[in-house]
C-alpha cells in the first residue's frame, strides 16, 4: 500500500435512509472514500444498530417508514457516548433546520445534494477528533486531502475543485476501473443522469494537468468502462467485464 490512509478503517458511519437509491449512493461514497459504512433503513433499526455500537457518525434521514429522524436523534443525544449526527433531509424548511439542530445534530444536508459536499462534511464531522493529514500517494503523484494540494514529481498542480474530486476519486480507487456513471454520481449532484459526457471534458483537463508533460501516463481510458488511474502505467484486464454499476 502505497497510500497512507489514516485511521479511517476505525471511522464507522451508519446510515439511516429509506430510499433506497440514496442510500446505496451514499454507501458506496462512503466506503469508497475508505469509511466503514453501515446501513438501515429505519429508525428502528437505528435505535438498535446504535446501542450495539458505537459509531463516530451517523448519517440520518428525517423522513423514515416509521420513526421520525428527529426522535431518533432525540434518543441519540439522551446517550452517554454520542456520536456526530449529519441530518439528510428533503425538508429544507427553516423550521425542521433549526429543530434539528437544537436538538443536537452536527450538520444538515438537504436532498439532493452532491456526494463531495456531503464527503467534504463527513470529513470535518470526523476531523474534529482525528486532526491527521491525510495524503494520497500513487507513484510520483501527491495528494494532501486536508489543504486541498496536488503535485507530481515535486511540481505543484493546481485543479479546479472538480477536477481535483474525480482525481481524489480515481486515486483512492486506484487499479480500479471507474464507470463515467460512477464518477459522476460521485462528483456531481446524483440528479445529473444525462451528464456522463462531462466526465471524458474534465478528464482531457487533468490529463493536460497531471500527465501531459511526464513520461509515465497515471490516467488510463479503460475501453467499454471509464477511467482508473494506475500508477504501474499498466491496463487491467477487463474483457468480459460488465460496465459497474
Ligand atoms: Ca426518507
Amino acid at each position: 500500500m502505497a497510500n497512507t490512509e489514516t485511521n479511517k478503517e476505525l471511522m464507522r458511519i451508519l446510515v439511516v435512509e429509506d430510499e433506497e437509491r440514496i442510500a446505496d449512493f451514499v454507501c458506496r461514497g462512503l466506503a469508497s472514500a475508505g469509511y466503514a459504512v453501515e446501513h438501515t433503513p429505519d429508525g428502528r433499526g437505528a435505535l438498535d444498530k446504535l446501542h450495539e455500537v458505537d459509531y463516530d457518525l451517523v448519517i440520518l434521514d428525517l423522513m423514515l417508514p416509521d420513526i421520525d429522524g428527529l426522535e431518533v436523534l432525540e434518543k441519540v443525544r439522551t446517550r452517554k457516548v454520542s456520536p456526530a449526527v449529519l441530518i439528510l433531509s428533503a425538508r429544507g424548511g427553516i423550521d425542521d433546520r433549526v429543530k434539528g439542530l437544537e436538538l443536537g445534530a452536527d450538520d444538515y444536508l438537504v436532498k439532493p445534494f452532491a456526494f463531495v459536499e456531503l464527503l467534504a462534511r463527513v470529513r470535518a464531522l470526523i476531523r474534529r477528533g482525528q486532526p491527521v493529514a491525510e495524503k494520497l500517494v500513487a507513484g510520483d503523484l501527491v495528494m494532501d486531502c486536508i489543504r486541498r494540494k496536488v503535485s507530481r514529481a515535486g511540481e505543484p498542480i493546481d485543479l479546479a475543485p472538480k477536477e481535483f474530486s474525480i482525481l481524489e476519486y480515481l486515486m483512492r480507487n486506484r487499479g480500479k476501473p471507474l464507470s463515467r456513471t460512477m464518477i459522476v454520481e460521485h462528483v456531481w449532484d446524483m440528479e445529473y443522469d444525462g451528464l456522463t459526457n462531462i466526465v471524458d471534458v474534465y478528464i482531457r483537463h487533468l490529463r493536460s494537468k497531471v500527465d501531459d508533460r511526464f513520461p509515465v501516463k497515471l490516467i488510463h481510458t479503460v475501453r467499454g468502462v471509464g477511467y482508473m488511474l494506475d500508477p504501474a502505467g499498466r491496463l487491467p484486464s477487463v474483457a468480459g467485464q460488465a460496465e459497474p454499476e
